[in-house]
């Protein structure tokens, strides 16, 4: 009894701890509100503990104060208390939804979705992870805020694990989360969750790093007070009221420069920053002039990022200095409104447009979030979508010039093309070469910071496939794609256009207007008569199955070879069910032979058109007018032959010909007409033969088969010869 009460006691000791944290953070919270969530909250998790053995609301309660430290709204900070309880416990969406309304519940129902994620393989499951999350951003920017803060507690808390689970949990931080914490700005989460990951994915090295750090500590803040007190005494001669501080760099950014740039920890002379926050823009430009007066700075490392913000929205000036005892030192210098930005990130536009909770649409996030969930559809590989995803996520900026002075920010191993879609969609599109520093350069050089970039565009330049590999960003990367689909489908459309004319002008007809091609569209599963017209262009569809639907059967006058087929045949050898001399004729798309499955249809006034069983159109006939279709069956007389055409594609040689024709006889049978068109390399042939069966065209595919340079031969299947 005594423990129990004793733990009621410290619940209700931490719950009011945690009103008056929250309270102190943000003045216009909603007390009662935070104060039902964690009731809630706790009564719905109660006798759950986490890894570490502490009860599970704690873990809820530091994630809500998470959020609370980025001065997020009421409805966030609830839903931070609450984002386990529909994963986790008995508790619906429903319960929630009750309890705290729509808002909270959709915020909840976003971080449970994401975490609903499972794939077997780590990089499918990351990809899907990171989709996921894109989504729920474009919907509300707060599910992704509540997730970081999930995940920068249980990263605090990850020693409790598992080793494997361990290092699963601080990679995933490493390429995941903390990329996205930097590129929405929210550095503060970014610091962190990178410090742990190293600490748990390199433990010595992390340890390694504490101890330099430390062991130079005194050295550190002895020198930080020599650099702050001189910059505080000169703002104040001039009435400069200013908040000047020092601080180590942290661990992670320290490795990377180790790692990187292969410098030994005793050599990286930027350790520590100095910050100064100053009130308004115009006393950072007044601070970074008094300080270069002061000390000489390093050429190349002042950054103007108040003019020029970075593209994740961060602003400063940022300078170096030989400082006291001609040390290297970094100084940043910025308002108290862009340092609330460069921690918080897109968190701080709850700080400062209270009650705009709607991104502007050109918020830079956004655009990003816009561009990734663009180009994300085209992406079926993982890998693809990651590796371009990290590029986006990880790389530093660099800054180069149109020729007119104005200055583009672009990711590290942006390409002239890049700049070129950075500069205006049209240039990109047209571009036909780059001049770097006034010399031509391909399109595929690594831009570096400073250059001036001049793009040489044609309007007869479009963009190819090649494009792709040249471009890093998002952005230039989903025009190209969007262009190329776009491009794909009209030289489609306008091949299908030119194919179905030509058809059509062997019975001197005009491709119907687009409103006529619709009706016969949905007859051939298309939805539109352009997406009728681009199957025929790119294949997927023949154009005789338009032909037949678009022409009634008595207008479909046979081509030259049918002609030539039907007098040759005369009319014997089939046997129309229950009726004596029929008249009929072969149908000369299919031209069957003995041996094949037949079926007849009834014409109007040309008797009975006899097809393989298994033709397209004879299907399609059936289809349509079912009672036109009659029962027939072979009925040979001895040395009876019937005439097909061979189509085939044949190398360009001399003697080919002769060659074919020499084959078919071998087979013991007659050509009847032969021609073979060429067109540079390879050449079309069609050849009319007399056949008994098909056993007996079998073999003479064989032998044709057989005949050097000989690369494809089939059966006409076409309605009729060409032209
Ligand atoms: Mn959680």
């Amino acid at each position: 009894m005594a423990t129990l009460s004793n733990d009621m006691k410290s619940a209700d000791l931490n719950l009011a701890q945690f009103i008056i944290q929250v309270e102190s953070l943000n003045a216009n919270i909603d007390v009662a509100l935070l104060r039902k969530a964690y009731e809630y909250s706790d009564r719905a998790h109660a006798g759950q503990t986490r890894s570490s053995g502490e009860p599970f609301i704690d873990h809820c309660r530091v994630v809500a104060l998470i959020l609370a430290e980025l001065h997020m709204d009421t409805a966030t900070v609830a839903a931070g208390l609450l984002h386990d309880v529909v994963e986790d416990t008995e508790f619906t969406l429903e319960n929630v939804r009750n309890e705290f309304g729509d808002e909270v519940a959709e915020l909840v129902d976003g971080v449970t979705k994401i975490g609903a994620v499972r794939f077997t393989s780590f990089e499918e499951r990351q990809v899907e992870y990171f989709r996921k999350m894109l989504l729920s951003m474009a919907k509300d920017i707060r599910v992704i805020l509540i997730k970081l803060a999930d995940r920068v507690h249980n990263m605090r808390t990850l020693e409790h694990l598992p080793q494997d689970k361990r290092k699963r949990i601080a990679k995933e931080t490493r390429d995941v989360y903390a990329p996205l914490a930097h590129r929405l700005g929210i550095n503060k989460a970014k610091v962190e969750l990178e410090d742990l990951s190293l600490k748990h994915l390199e433990p010595e090295r992390y340890q390694d790093l504490v101890d330099r750090v430390k062991d130079k500590k005194e050295e550190r803040e002895g020198y930080i007070k020599e650099v702050v007190r001189p910059i505080k005494e000169a703002l104040a001669e001039v009435g400069i009221i200013a908040t000047v501080y020092g601080r180590a760099k942290h661990l992670d950014s320290i490795n990377r420069k180790i790692v990187l740039r292969k410098v030994p920890f005793e050599q990286i002379f930027d350790l520590l920053a100095i910050r100064v926050i100053v009130n308004n823009e115009r006393e950072c430009y007044h601070t970074m002039g008094i300080i270069h007066a002061m000390w000489k700075h390093v050429d190349g490392r002042f950054h103007d990022y108040i003019a020029n913000p970075k593209p994740n929205g961060y602003r400063s000036l940022h300078t170096t200095v030989f400082g006291p005892r001609n040390k290297m030192v970094e100084i940043q210098i910025r308002t108290h409104q862009m340092h609330q930005y460069a921690e918080n990130g897109i968190a701080s536009h709850w700080l400062y447009k209270e009650g705009h909770r709607q991104m502007d649409r050109d918020d830079r996030q956004m655009i990003w979030l816009r561009d990734v969930l663009e180009w994300q559809k085209d992406m079926t590989n993982p890998s693809e979508f990651m590796e371009y995803l990290k590029m986006d996520l990880y790389s530093d900026d660099i800054f180069v010039y149109t020729p007119n002075g104005q200055l583009i920010h672009l990711p590290a191993g942006a390409t002239p093309l890049d700049f070129a879609f950075q500069v205006h969609t049209e240039v990109g599109l047209h571009c036909a070469g780059s001049k770097i520093n006034d010399r031509l350069q391909p399109l595929s050089t690594r831009l570096r910071s400073g250059d001036t970039v001049e793009i040489i565009t044609n309007p007869n330049r479009t963009p190819s496939h090649d494009w792709l590999k040249l471009v890093k960003t998002s952005s230039a990367r989903s025009r190209i794609r969007r262009w190329l689909k776009q491009a794909g489908f009209e030289q489609s459309v306008a091949l299908g256009r030119e194919i179905l004319a030509r058809r059509l002008k062997t019975v001197r007809q005009k491709v119907p207007k687009d409103d006529v091609l619709q009706g016969f569209a949905e007859r051939l599963d298309r939805k539109s008569a352009e997406d009728l017209l681009a199957a025929i262009g790119n294949g997927s569809l023949n154009v005789g199955s338009l032909v037949s639907l678009l022409l009634p059967e008595e207008e479909q006058e046979p081509g030259l070879v049918t002609r030539v087929i039907d007098r040759i045949r005369g009319s014997k050898g089939v046997r129309v069910q229950g009726l004596d001399n029929m008249m009929f004729r072969f149908a000369g798309c299919c031209q069957p032979v003995p041996g094949e499955d037949i079926t007849g249809f009834i014409t109007r006034g040309r008797g009975v058109t006899i097809h393989q069983a298994d033709c397209a159109l004879a299907i399609d006939l059936a289809n349509k007018s079912p009672e036109r279709k009659i029962a027939v069956s072979w009925d040979v007389a001895r040395h009876q032959s019937f005439i097909v055409q061979l189509e085939m594609v044949v190398e360009d040689r001399k003697g080919m010909l002769r060659d074919i024709t020499q084959a078919i006889a071998d087979a013991n049978t007659n050509v009847r007409a032969a021609e073979i068109n060429t067109n540079d390399t390879t050449g079309e042939g069609r050849f009319v033969v007399e056949v008994s069966n098909l056993s007996h065209l079998n073999r003479i595919i064989d032998k044709v088969k057989k005949v050097r340079g000989v690369i494809r031969v089939h059966r006409s299947r076409r309605y009729d010869q060409k032209d």
